[in-house]
């Protein structure tokens, strides 16, 4: 694959389309995807245990968040810190970002795997 295509599919995910085509209409709402891309046919899950990627790509941006809110925090404030300030903003990030970035998490991870394992003969015509 081509530093191009590279771009573009990750491109892609990190904008909430469909990786393969860029089709932008895959959520019908915040949290459901369609099953397959309504453009290009792609199935977006495509085995049992499929969204485990993507959980795992939510909760490090989740810990990621949390981690930089803590340090800068931390750093900005020190040494009067304000552990009641600094406890609700990184309790109501740990709630929120995975809320917000979850239909992300599932794009991101659909790059990622086309990246990784490319679409076999059977999945190709399931598109088609
Ligand atoms: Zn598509």
């Amino acid at each position: 694959m081509s530093r191009a295509a590279l771009a573009r599919a990750v491109l892609r995910g990190l904008l909430k389309r469909c990786p393969k085509c860029g089709e932008a209409k895959i959520f019908r709402r915040w949290f459901t995807l369609v099953a397959r891309c309504p453009r290009c046919g792609l199935v977006f899950e495509r085995e049992e245990g499929y969204w485990t990627g993507a959980m795992a790509i939510n909760i490090g941006v989740t810990e990621l968040m949390f981690v930089v809110a803590l340090v800068a925090g931390l750093v900005l404030t020190w040494p009067a810190l304000p552990v009641a300030w600094l406890l609700a903003i990184t309790i109501a990030l740990n709630a929120l970002v995975p809320v917000l970035f979850y239909p992300f998490s599932k794009t991101i991870w659909i790059s990622i795997d086309l990246l990784l394992h490319a679409l076999d003969e059977r999945e190709l015509l399931r598109g088609s």
